[in-house]
């Protein structure tokens, strides 16, 4: 049997970096991958939907370009075009990954694994089952879509299966209210299907600062997205032209396709790991402690399977911890504040730190600084799109504990206000901080009244 220092289930964001940084380090990896390299952000997650997300932000330039004397023939949309191309692209970066991964060293094997004891993993490769000893054991197996049960299931997709729709729906239905749900009903709705989003929640983006859930919500409306909350689907049927969607409410919608974006569940089945003895939590997510080691010491998870916060730079990050820890310069935890994230809806969110009802529950007196605009672009075009900018600031020690905004590239924008927030800066710090004009982000540095509640 092959012995390896680690052995890798599942070359997805978390387990390639693992496998990758492990094997710079002279240790003896292996990685397993049932599917196509780079697991969901490469294939089916990040990647594919940011350069859909590009491909219908041209319709809005298309529309403001008028306002800049621009005269266009009407453009026209090509989905199999968009959809050949970004295949292209996806299957250039699943060679990038295995030649970073077989550059390090490390032994690619494809095929399903599962674990067989502490330190040993099975896998059903093409030719046959083959079995690997392993120091440690890394389980890096992501997650994927869940569909609730319901009458018509078998008729709706997940967001696996968007990216390679065989016809572009005209009509979609979008269920759910998460950040996968709002972005693809935003793309679609770009790319110009008619789309309706139904979430049967108060708001959408649950988590996210409430005023920002709110002003998305006014925003992807203007731009065409029927939202509609405190609605669901009972069931879906199919008809002659396409499917029907009846609402707990008795009214009916009808589409060419209908997206569940429901939830994510951790990729635990055909593991192994019950009779190992691997624990698990909620919804089946493998329970680790703070250096990602489970109840099994010789098995570590990191990445979606653990169910913390499922966000690709995330994974990256808790496969460096494990690795400094196993092969590298030693034990460090890793931090989850402060984690600055994007949602690609139109317009998109940045946001780093805490929501407005958080901050107060947390740090108890905070200043709110908000800012309400429409974008100088935004005074020719004629498109009536608003940002949002919010600063939270702590004030016990002037700290700023939360950045929002609503507006175009606001993951740009947020990324380097999330370094200084990191670095523990003040309002003062953000005060004396000279703006780059002109611009929408240098808002968040020259705000100065607060709100007043
Ligand atoms: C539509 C969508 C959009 C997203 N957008 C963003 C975004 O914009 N930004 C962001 O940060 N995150 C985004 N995410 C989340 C991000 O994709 C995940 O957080 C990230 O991929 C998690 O990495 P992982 O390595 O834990 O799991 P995965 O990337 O899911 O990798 C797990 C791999 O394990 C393999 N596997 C599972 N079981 C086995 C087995 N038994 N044997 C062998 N192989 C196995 C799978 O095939 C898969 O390749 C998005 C997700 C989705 C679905």
């Amino acid at each position: 049997m092959a012995q390896f220092d680690l052995f890798v289930i599942g070359a997805g964001s978390a387990g390639v970096r693992a496998a990758r940084m492990a094997a710079q380090r002279g240790a003896r990896v292996a990685v397993a991958e049932a599917a196509a390299l780079g697991g969901t952000c490469v294939n089916v997650g990040c990647v594919p939907k940011k350069l859909y997300s590009y491909a219908a932000h041209f319709a809005d330039d298309f529309r403001d370009a008028a306002g800049f004397g621009w005269h266009l023939p009407p453009a026209t949309f090509d989905w199999a075009v968009l959809k050949k191309n970004r295949a292209a692209e996806i299957t250039r970066l699943n060679g990038i990954y295995e030649n970073l991964l077989t550059g390090a060293g490390a032994q690619i094997v494809t095929g399903w694994a599962s674990v067989v004891d502490a330190n040993t993993v099975r896998v059903q490769t093409a030719a046959g089952v083959e079995s690997f000893s392993a120091k440690h054991i890394l389980i890096a197996t992501g997650g994927q879509p869940s569909v609730p049960q319901f009458p018509g299931r078998e008729f709706v997709v997940s967001s696996d299966s968007m990216f390679d729709l065989e016809t572009f729906p005209r009509r979609l239905l979008v269920v759910g209210g998460g950040y996968i749900a709002c972005e693809f009903a935003s793309i679609f709705n770009g790319l110009g299907s008619q789309v309706t989003q139904l979430y049967r929640g108060e708001q959408i983006l649950r988590g996210f600062d409430d005023e920002v859930r709110a002003f998305i919500a006014q925003e992807v409306r203007k731009h065409g997205v029927d939202l509609r909350v405190g609605s669901d689907v009972q069931s879906v049927e199919k008809t002659s032209s396409g499917l029907v969607a009846t609402l707990v409410d008795g009214s009916t919608i009808e589409a060419d396709t209908v997206l569940y974006a429901t939830g994510r569940v951790p990729n635990v089945a055909a593991l192994g790991l019950d009779s190992v003895g691997v624990e698990r939590g909620a919804s089946g997510a493998i329970v680790v402690d703070e250096h990602y080691v489970t109840s099994v010491k010789s098995i570590l998870a990191i990445g979606d399977v653990t169910a913390r916060m499922q966000l690709t730079p995330v994974a990256l990050a808790e496969a460096m911890v494990v690795v400094d820890r196993l092969f590298g310069a030693g034990k460090r935890d890793m931090s989850y504040e402060f984690i600055s994230t994007a949602v690609f809806t139109h317009p998109s969110i940045g946001t780093v730190g805490y929501g407005e009802a958080q901050a107060r529950e947390t740090f108890g007196r905070i200043t709110v600084y908000r800012s309400e605009f429409k974008s100088l672009k935004h005074t020719l075009s004629g498109s009536s799109e608003r940002t949002l900018m919010k600063l939270i600031v702590e004030d016990a020690t002037d700290r700023v504990v939360g950045l929002h905004m609503v507006g175009a590239d606001a993951g740009e924008v947020v990324q380097g206000f999330a370094v200084a927030m990191k670095a523990g800066a003040t309002k003062a710090v953000f005060d004396s901080t000279i703006g780059i004009h002109p611009t929408m982000a240098e808002e968040f540095v020259t705000m100065r009244t607060a709100v007043v509640y």
